[in-house]
């Protein structure tokens, strides 16, 4: 099984100083700054997604600027990425148009997409199905629902026609949206009937596990053994070989990345598979909620600008092993009750602090950082310890996978 992480043109820039928190004057972003696969020398993913809501910033602002765009455009995505050995999967992003009536682009659109950025593989027009209601099926599918299913299937119909005709080189996928394990089912079907080998399963990400599992069982009553299936957006890999019996060939994610600096506990994956809480040390002029105390006179800048800097040289000292773990602590709590008086991380930190799983793992990003990749602030530091993340997720994926393998290997 194949792991694509779905990019948003998330960089580092790999000469930033830790320390001093400066960058050398003379970097150039599109040129200096990294991929996550450009700064392993061991892989931490399989392929990249790319989707085209998120280079055009449909719904959003887009990451990616118009000369950025221009030159994905120009260069196609293996250039773009500095990525030639990997395979990377277009798809229109659903997520980002969820809430138009229909979606914004054409198919001759998404193909021209496609075709110039020279994708390996590339999903067909979709529109999400945001509800999981199986007793639907007993009558009374809202009209919207279905529509959107209807959609998204004339659309499969129309890219595949489009892609025999012109005789385009990417490997064609289809998706499926539905709203309960035999609505994906008939979607299924209908795809394999249109001459669809690989399927993009979409709408999964708010399924619960469980509901997941149902929609896989109930597809694979129907599934040709030769269809493959990719699921369209996962947050874990504990299911994953539940997953790969049910004929799931690949999915895509970016949890890993963004549970590094958006969740409130699961910041650091180790590779003993437990999950820490990453150290905040909030830098005062971005944290909008500490500006405005200070602004209000309810906190001294002096007093928060003395404590940030307490918890940095806490942090320096606490992993050179000259500073104990409570009086760590100590200074890491007086500043979270100036930052943030409604939250208290003690227990979370005194857990981070005792096992310094950043001194075990061995990827490129933990040696090269030691201990500042456990600390939650700025994007340099929250996105190597996303990177980190990814790079642990495909190790668990894999290992996961390597289970079952070893599993029926010493059964037959
Ligand atoms: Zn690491």
């Amino acid at each position: 099984m194949k792991f694509f992480y779905a990019d948003s043109q998330d960089l580092v820039d790999p000469n930033f100083n830790f320390e001093l928190e400066s960058r050398d004057p003379s970097r150039i972003r599109q040129r200096d700054d990294r991929y996550a696969h450009e700064l392993f020398t061991t892989p931490c993913y399989d392929g990249l997604l790319v989707s085209k809501g998120i280079v055009d910033g449909i719904g959003v602002g887009s990451r990616y600027t118009l000369a950025q765009r221009h030159r994905l455009y120009r260069l196609g995505v293996h250039e773009f990425f500095r990525a030639r050995h990997l395979p990377v999967m277009g798809d229109c992003g659903a997520f980002t148009y969820v809430n138009e009536k229909t979606p914004p682009f054409s198919v001759d659109e998404v193909i021209r997409y496609y075709v110039d950025c020279d994708f390996d593989m590339a999903v067909s027009v979709d529109h999400v199905i945001l509800a999981y209601q199986p007793e639907w099926d007993a009558g009374g599918i809202p009209e919207d629902v279905q529509y959107r299913q209807d959609i998204t299937l004339e659309l499969a119909a129309q890219f595949l026609d489009r892609h025999r005709t012109s005789k385009l080189r990417f490997e064609p996928v289809g998706v499926a949206q539905g709203w309960s394990p035999a609505s994906y089912a008939r979607a299924v079907e209908a795809l394999q009937r249109m001459g669809y080998t690989y399927i993009a399963i979409g709408g999964m990400v708010p399924l619960k596990t469980t509901a997941i599992i149902a929609c896989l069982a109930a597809i694979n009553d129907v599934r040709k053994p030769g269809t493959r299936l990719h699921l369209l957006g996962v947050t874990r890999c504990e299911h994953i070989n539940e997953f790969a019996r049910y004929g799931v060939a690949s999915f895509d994610s970016t949890s890993p990345l963004r549970q590094a600096f958006k969740d409130d506990k699961d910041n650091y994956y180790s590779p003993s598979n437990l999950n820490y809480t990453a150290i905040r040390i909030p830098q005062i002029e971005a944290n909008a909620r500490l500006m405005r105390s200070i602004r209000a006179g309810v906190v001294s800048q002096e007093r928060a600008r003395k404590l940030e800097k307490e918890c940095l040289a806490a942090m320096r000292a606490y992993a050179l092993r000259t500073c104990s773990l409570d009086g760590t602590l100590n200074v890491l709590l007086e500043y979270e009750q100036v930052y943030d008086g409604k939250k208290n991380h003690e227990a979370a930190y005194r857990a981070t602090l005792a096992d310094r799983p950043w001194e075990a793992c061995e990827c490129d990003v933990c040696r090269d950082l030691g201990y500042h990749v456990i600390l939650f602030r700025g994007a340099e530091r929250n996105r190597r310890r996303g990177f980190h993340n990814l790079w642990v997720f495909y190790r668990r994926v894999h290992e996961e996978l390597a289970k079952e393998l070893r599993l029926v290997g010493s059964a037959s």
